[in-house]
């Protein structure tokens, strides 16, 4: 069957979005002018990749003072960015948006959506909401929520990725109608709040014309996409402290950790548990699961006072406990720094201590 022509069929969402909408820190109070700070808009589009809303409010806000213009943030040094960021994951985002930032800072904002789309850290989707949102163009934005809801509504059989050319074409005649701005944000809201893998039809504007509610197989579309089991592995996290000085792993330059400090970290396999040694002192505490997007980490946080500093291996680096707050960790290794300073440290059963020593140091000549 034909889609339906999109700007009338999408018509109750712009009021309804008008009525519902949240207030948002980095929302415009008006949605049919330009954004007055496309860079607030900027902020807000990376920081909610892969981020809920309640996580990312108090980050924008910290953010936005910090550093509130392309400009300042551009100028900024990259562990001030990251610090700023940590704990929101994902930290290339961070990366992207201070590149981004300078490029704006120095040649001011693209003049259409292929120029955004070549800001780093802009992929199609995050381009063409930054341009709807922003400047009002009518660049259809379609993430996982607007295809899920897109899907259930047009009754689409199969990935709906697959349509996303048809999709974005079926899409702009509304923007045009409706406004832009306004209408990406309605189906980005209805896709958080009302049409979520569990929808909850009975509040939706749109039910008296959607497909997939009308068969009954809000359930079954769009099909949920299969994934892989992620691997599982099982680790000691290591503080290991001597003469006020911790001993951490300096940020790389690449990779999925660039720009964070990293504890070392042990497969649990290489170091049979047996108690500490006489010389030094081993604390542990009972440990978590992490899990990442392709694997899973069952952690068990150490930490071991040694009595003196040694040469420390490759990567290694030791530093002042008193710098160790103004650290940018990631997500599990700020856990152990949190750990470090709470009361309350129950000696468990540890691990072999004078390996942990020999695994951290440079290896001897
Ligand atoms: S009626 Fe239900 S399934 Fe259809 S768009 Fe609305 S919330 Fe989604």
């Amino acid at each position: 069957m034909p889609w339906p022509v999109s700007p009338g069929f999408l018509a109750p969402l712009a009021p309804w979005f008008d009525r519902v909408r949240r207030d948002l820190p980095w929302r415009a109070a008006d949605l049919d002018a330009p954004h007055p700070d496309p860079y607030a808009v900027l902020v807000s589009e990376l920081m909610l990749q892969q981020t809920q809303v309640a996580t990312v409010v108090p980050y924008f806000g910290r953010w936005m003072a910090r550093f509130p213009t392309p400009a300042t943030l551009a100028e900024a040094d990259e562990d001030s960015v990251h610090k700023l960021w940590e704990g929101l994951g994902y930290y290339r985002r961070a990366r992207f948006l201070k590149a981004a930032a300078a490029s704006v800072a120095a040649e001011g904002w693209p003049g259409d959506l292929e120029g955004l789309a070549t800001l780093p850290g802009l992929g199609p989707y995050t381009a063409a909401a930054v341009g709807a949102i922003a400047f009002q163009w009518p660049a259809p934005a379609l993430d996982g929520n607007a295809f899920r809801v897109l899907a259930r509504l047009l009754e689409i059989e199969g990935e709906p990725k697959a349509q996303a050319a048809e999709l974005r074409a079926w899409l702009a005649p509304a923007l045009e109608t409706h406004g832009p701005s306004r209408l990406t944000q309605a189906l980005m809201e209805l896709g958080a709040t009302v049409c979520a893998p569990r929808p909850a039809c009975g509040a939706c504007p749109l039910a008296d014309r959607c497909g997939a509610r009308r068969s009954g197989r809000t359930g079954e579309i769009p099909p949920v996409a299969k994934r892989a089991k992620p691997r599982a592995s099982i680790l000691w996290l290591l503080a290991l402290e001597a003469e006020g000085h911790f001993l951490l792993h300096a940020p790389s330059a690449e990779g999925l950790l660039a720009g964070l400090w990293r504890w070392p970290t042990f497969e649990a396999s290489a170091f049979p548990p047996q108690p500490a040694a006489g010389e030094s002192s081993l604390t542990a505490w009972p440990g978590w699961t992490q899990v990442y997007t392709h694997r899973r980490e069952a952690v068990s946080p150490l930490h071991l006072r040694a009595k003196n500093c040694f040469a420390p291996g490759p990567g290694l680096r030791w530093i002042a406990a008193a710098d160790l707050s103004a650290l940018a960790l990631g997500k599990r290794d700020q856990r152990l720094r949190d750990l470090l300073t709470a009361s309350g440290q129950t000696p468990l059963e540890a691990p072999e201590v004078a390996a942990l020593i020999r695994a951290c140091a440079a290896p001897s000549a």
